[in-house]
């Protein structure tokens, strides 16, 4: 089984179990490495209702170097999921650098003020342009990929959580100069399960985008994006299937945020 390299906490406030149970799941899954990655805090005040505060964040080091003792039988790995937005720059430059990270995922959840991704703004998808929502939405990717202070995008196309999705030829156009960003920052890219369990019913991304990394030689990963323990390793045979559709081979191993090619399991 491959690794999975998208795992959250309690700390984040909208996760359940503890690391313990998280840890658990995914050695009866067969899992042999996994990376914490919870929401990384944000001191200027961004979204504070999903992420630890700064003060816990000593806990989540101590949490996964707790783990990383507890449990010599598997490979844990210390990372965050810290997302993008205007301005970003000027806290993770610096915290990112100071800090031992194996992996930085680099998320959108925001356009402006809309948490386009949030069931409980979801109905603002009635009243936006569809096509100019993923316009900005990649737009914002392509400045994450720019920054070049993350390893891997989270949930590529997490627009389409709720089935909102321009057609194929003009998503394809929206898309284009941003995949042509991520790769020129060696950046890769993860199939995130947990689109399976959302009214869209895909993994991130579609087959479609996938295959625009896949000619682009941007490497890939796993992540189940685990609020909930059960969720470890969320339907990963899937997930290495698509990426055997879209022509890749192998996925990247990361370590201290360097990337490793390794062959697909079988
Ligand atoms: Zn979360
Ligand atoms: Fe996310
Ligand atoms: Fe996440
Ligand atoms: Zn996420």
């Amino acid at each position: 089984m491959q690794p999975d390299y998208h795992i959250h906490t309690y700390l984040c406030g909208h996760a359940i179990g503890s690391p313990e149970e998280y840890i658990e799941a995914a050695q009866e899954a067969g899992i042999k490495e996994i990376c914490f990655t919870d929401h990384a805090p944000d001191p200027t005040g961004y979204d504070p209702i999903n992420r630890m505060v700064m003060s816990e964040y000593p806990q989540y080091s101590d949490i996964v170097f707790r783990m990383q003792k507890e449990y010599p039988s598997i490979n844990i790995l210390y990372g965050i999921e810290a997302d993008y937005y205007h301005g970003c720059e000027q806290f993770l430059e610096k915290w990112l650098s100071e800090q031992n990270f194996d992996i930085v995922l680099g998320s959108v959840h925001y356009i402006e003020e809309w948490g386009f991704d949030n069931p409980h703004e979801r109905i603002v998808w009635n009243t936006v342009d569809v096509s100019n929502t993923w316009n900005e939405y990649f737009t914002l990717l392509g400045q994450l990929a720019d920054t070049r202070l993350y390893d891997v995008i989270a949930h590529l196309d997490l627009p389409k959580k709720f089935r909102h999705r321009p057609p194929d030829e003009i998503l394809k156009k929206i898309v284009e100069p941003t995949m042509d960003k991520i790769a020129r920052a060696e950046m890769a890219i993860e199939l995130n399960t947990s689109g399976l369990r959302r009214p869209v019913a895909e993994i991130y991304p579609s087959l479609m985008l996938l295959e625009m990394a896949y000619e682009r030689d941007i490497p890939i990963c796993f992540g189940s994006d685990s609020h909930e323990p059960h969720c470890v390793g969320y339907a990963f045979a899937n997930a290495s299937a698509l990426a055997r559709e879209a022509g890749y081979t192998h996925s990247v191993r990361i370590k201290q945020r360097k990337k490793e090619l390794v062959p697909l399991p079988l």
